[in-house]
């Protein structure tokens, strides 16, 4: 590993680290469902995403410094959807049909055993 790219990597992952710490701290359980965890990444992502969108387009009402923060959240939650992999019990959630009768409506109707 070459020293520019450990000053650069270094600094980021105690930061996210430090993030994670916080962060379980604060929440100290997390979904065994893997879809709400990653609905938690997606969280962080769409967080980020809109960081960059309104420093881009809307440059007052953003910073670099938003960016980063919300950067290092999503690299931190992440972290804790990888920490969990081997905790993921992977079942499908209930459903329900969506059908549409004659008269144009859609009527809804619980999926038995669908779980
Ligand atoms: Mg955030």
């Amino acid at each position: 590993m070459d020293k520019t790219f450990q000053f650069k990597v270094w600094p980021v992952l105690l930061e996210a680290c430090g993030e994670l710490d916080r962060a379980t701290s604060k929440f100290p359980t997390w979904p065994t469902d893997p879809l709400h965890a990653v609905g938690v990444v997606a969280e962080e992502m769409g967080e980020l995403q809109r960081e960059v969108l309104q420093l881009t387009y809307e440059p007052t009402k953003s910073t670099k410094e938003s960016v980063r923060k919300e950067a290092i959240q999503l690299a931190a939650m992440s972290l804790r959807f990888l920490m969990s992999l081997d905790q993921y019990e992977y079942s499908p959630g209930p459903q329900h049909q969506q059908i549409m009768n004659p008269t144009g409506h859609i009527v809804f109707d619980d999926v038995e055993g669908a779980r």
